[in-house]
């Protein structure tokens, strides 16, 4: 079985899905010290032949490309976590690429991943996800941009006040007092 997958164009990508790609871009490509360039995906069986386009024998997330630019495919629709562990996972093998690692790269990337999301999440990423899966990225809308706010700063913000909001969810969940500042929550298994 091929899957044909097609190039979106960044507006046709939600808001929050962007901003959160944004925030896994920048973490890492300052973390590894590399460049990479975010092409979000979706799945087209007879598509647009002027888009980009790649084949996969399966469903996927994300794929890296062995390009000058470190591109990295993201599927439009994921949910935050599974965006930036995407971003993560797909760097870090551009990352391995760069530096010539050839062995065990799969499960370097798995653990990068997990850790990248652990770390923009800021609490323990099981019991986030648990909470983020519930919400899934939603539809762009159209609206008046204020002029002289630089879009990626303003929704940065709105996940940023999501993710806060998660986050009293997850303490109340837990028990724990709403004035601690929690870092990282250690759920017992
Ligand atoms: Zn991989």
């Amino acid at each position: 079985m091929v899957i044909r997958y097609e190039e979106l164009l960044t507006q046709e990508v939600p808001n929050s899905q962007r901003s959160i790609a944004w925030e896994a871009k920048r973490f890492v490509e300052k973390d590894l010290q590399i460049k990479i360039n975010i092409v979000f995906f979706r799945q087209a069986d007879s598509g647009d032949p002027d888009r980009k386009s790649i084949e996969a024998s399966r469903q996927i997330a994300g794929r890296a490309e062995r390009d000058e630019f470190g591109t990295v495919w993201v599927r439009e629709g994921l949910h935050f976590s599974e965006t930036i562990k995407t971003i993560a996972h797909e760097g870090r093998h551009i990352w391995q690429y760069n530096r010539d690692i050839n062995s065990d790269v799969e499960n370097d990337a798995v653990k990068y991943e997990k850790e990248v999301a652990s770390r923009i999440l800021g609490y323990n990423l099981p019991a986030a996800e648990k909470v983020l899966k519930r919400e899934k990225p939603q539809k762009p809308k159209k609206r008046e941009e204020p002029e002289g706010v630089p879009v990626c700063g303003r929704e940065l913000f709105e996940i940023r006040s999501k993710i806060d909001k998660y986050n009293s969810k997850l303490r109340r969940a837990l028990g724990l007092d709403s004035k601690n500042e929690i870092l990282e929550v250690r759920i017992s298994p």
